[in-house]
């Protein structure tokens, strides 16, 4: 069910629709748009009588949400969710891209930075990398944990790079919580139904990942879990998913794009590293994800790609992503887009944005 106010609704007229959502024993979910505030209802298992919340002042309609996913959905929210992160101007969703760059995992302090000064230089606004892998086997590398979140925090006060990195579980959520800008959900992790209820408890932007397996519909319903918590800042991913073809890792599914723009709000971004997993292929696949719509992308990118200890036959060297970003830039302009360069901070002064300089 869906409450739609009147564009000229009162902040106190959609606080006691709200009100009156909670006392029916559901939960509002406030949602203002650029026209108008719909109020998403969610906990109710049936019906819920429409006709009190009608004649509640400042609302123009109730009408019914026959999709299974609601506050996904584009009926509850016409335009393009877009997420904003205080203190500089970069954002994901909406008309700029977002390119997050870095290796696929923090091995030392001085790989880090040595990949991130390159990252920042190229002009993305974010920096990737992960402190806990969720590894096929349980003898390979699995992340440095909070040190590698440490590194990350200073890579961002140096170069101003915001941070996206892997919640593996509840426990490394709190951590990554702490330190990161955007919380990633891994593939592995799109139906683990308690953490993502754990991240639509936090109030950091969710990027989550589509199952190796997952249909439109599911990666949907996994957004709508994080969102149902009441953290709105949910960011899409395409990665790729299992089919029989062997000449690459994962069979990256770009028609889920423009399939996610006509049912949802949400950004979606895709990630040709994991999608592809080899290095020749991400630079041509990043490029067509920009064509067909993406709202960014998520690069693995490595100076010692030989020597990474995770993914390193996907991960492109630092060069071929300057490459990705010129035409990444030339294609999104002619969908009228445009790929931001630098990371500017509007507080926060201490922070250098070394791409300006
Ligand atoms: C990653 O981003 O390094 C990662 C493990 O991705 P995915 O969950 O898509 O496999
Ligand atoms: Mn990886």
């Amino acid at each position: 069910m869906l409450v739609v106010m009147k564009a000229q609704a009162t902040a106190e007229e959609i606080q006691t629709v709200c009100d009156h959502i909670a006392q029916l024993g559901f939960r509002a979910h406030p949602l203002p748009g650029a026209q108008r505030t719909a109020i998403g209802i969610t906990g109710n298992q049936g019906q819920i009588d429409q006709g009190n919340l009608e004649e509640l002042s400042g609302v123009a309609e109730v009408i019914p949400v026959s999709k299974p996913y609601k506050l996904v959905s584009r009926d509850v929210k016409e335009e393009d969710t877009i997420i904003r992160f205080p203190g500089t101007n970069a954002t994901i969703g909406g008309r700029n891209l977002a390119m997050i760059a870095g290796p696929c995992s923090i091995e030392t302090r001085d790989q880090a930075f040595a990949i991130a000064e390159k990252i920042a230089a190229a002009g993305a606004q974010f920096f990737r990398g992960g402190a806990y892998k969720p590894r096929t086997s349980p003898y390979a590398f699995q992340g440095l944990g909070e040190d590698a979140l440490q590194i990350m925090a200073e890579i961002r006060d140096r170069f101003g790079l915001r941070i996206v990195t892997e919640a593996i579980d509840n426990e490394a959520l709190e951590l990554v919580d702490k330190y990161a800008d955007v919380i990633q959900i891994g593939a592995r992790n799109m139906q683990n139904y308690s953490l993502l209820k754990a991240a639509g408890r936090k109030r950091k932007p969710v990027l989550l990942k589509r199952g190796m397996s997952a249909t439109l519909e599911e990666f949907l319903m996994a957004a709508e879990y994080v969102m149902s918590e009441g953290n709105y800042q949910v960011i899409l991913c395409e990665r790729g998913v299992r089919t029989f073809a062997d000449h690459t890792r994962n069979t990256l599914d770009l028609s889920i794009v423009p399939a996610v723009h006509r049912l949802s709000h949400l950004p979606i971004l895709v990630d040709p590293s994991h999608g592809t997993g080899k290095r020749n292929k991400v630079v041509p696949l990043g490029r067509a994800a920009v064509a067909v719509g993406a709202d960014g992308l998520i690069i693995e990118v490595h100076h010692q790609p030989d020597k990474a200890l995770s993914d390193g036959a996907q991960s492109i060297y630092p060069e071929q992503f300057v490459q990705l970003m010129d035409e990444a830039s030339q294609i999104a302009q002619v969908l009228h887009r445009n790929v931001p360069r630098g990371i500017e901070l509007t507080e926060n002064a201490g922070a250098v944005a070394s791409a300006k300089n």
